[in-house]
């Protein structure tokens, strides 16, 4: 496997292999078996056409909001130099933040539309840092198509849109969420939580699952009747801070009135503590 510390290395290493089929699977690191699948969905799919797999490992300082944990989110280089390479990934692209943003930098891409919802809302600016950096990582790198989790789906949705607002010709695969076996979806920020809010923090996503059948099974007829529903579920969690729950129409991310026509997805976002979990499901 090759580490490319920066983008003058990466350059090199692409220029010998130009030609390549080549799938990304972007990540700020602390790497889990959420991001591991991300690589064996990525082998798979450059396997075909014998192609090749290159991660990153970047926290991205433009997706963090002031307050937000960038200082502290976890960083084992090592670890994960180890990670990536007992799942065959071929090469590594970790660069410094001096090698990604010039101090004097001046733009910058803006989400106009998909971003102002959701994590967008109490995120402000989250997903253009997102957007700027993906872009980057998509000019730098040149898949032919890259991986994203459906854990993160608001990101992945964006994404989507940037790849098909701005002609990125990559394909842009998204791969089921891995959860612990409690049901709780694997996170870097899950090591933050106290045992007493890891006790509670599966509960989001059996709210979720149980909104979900409760809409499949015709007993919650509206979106309005599924929110009250995950509401009261999800008072369970007495340590957790509600930050949203939404029921959105899974291309446009909008809102849905009703359950006619669309394909629901629903999303949601709770504060255990300061630790903010995010997760989804759809409708089986
Ligand atoms: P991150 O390192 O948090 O930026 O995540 C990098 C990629 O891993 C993103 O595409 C995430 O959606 C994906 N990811 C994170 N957690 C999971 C999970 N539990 N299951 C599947 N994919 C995940």
């Amino acid at each position: 496997m090759d580490v490319l510390p920066d983008k003058t290395t990466l350059r090199a290493w692409l220029a010998s292999r130009s030609d390549r089929y080549r799938v990304l699977v972007p990540t700020m690191g602390a790497l889990h078996r959420g991001h591991t699948s991300l690589f064996e969905r990525a082998r798979e799919q450059s396997a075909r056409r014998d192609g090749e797999v290159i991660a990153s490992i970047f926290v991205n300082p433009t997706q963090f909001g002031p307050g937000e944990d960038f200082s502290a989110y976890p960083r084992p280089l090592e670890a994960d130099l180890e990670t990536c390479r007992a799942h065959g990934v071929n090469a590594v692209f970790v660069p410094g933040t001096g090698d990604m943003y010039s101090e004097d930098r001046s733009i910058t891409i803006a989400e106009s539309r998909l971003s102002k919802t959701l994590c967008g809302a109490s995120r402000p600016g989250h997903f253009d840092g997102v957007c700027t950096v993906v872009a980057k990582l998509f000019l730098l790198t040149q898949p032919a198509a890259a991986v994203f989790g459906q854990k993160d789906f608001q990101q992945l949705t964006v994404i989507r849109r940037l790849v098909r607002d701005l002609d990125f010709p990559i394909e842009i695969v998204g791969a089921p969420t891995i959860r612990e076996a409690d049901g709780l979806a694997l996170s870097s920020r899950n090591a933050y939580l106290t045992p007493e809010q890891r006790v509670q923090a599966p509960l989001l996503h059996r709210a979720l699952v149980n909104t979900a059948r409760g809409i499949t099974e015709g007993l919650l007829a509206t979106p309005a009747a599924a929110r009250e529903a995950f509401v009261a579920a999800f008072a369970e969690a007495t340590l957790a801070r509600p930050d949203y729950f939404e029921i959105v129409d899974t291309t446009t991310l909008e809102c849905l009135e009703s359950f006619g026509g669309a394909e629901p997805r629903l999303l949601a976002a709770a504060f255990f503590g300061t630790t903010r979990l995010i997760d989804n499901v759809g409708l089986s």
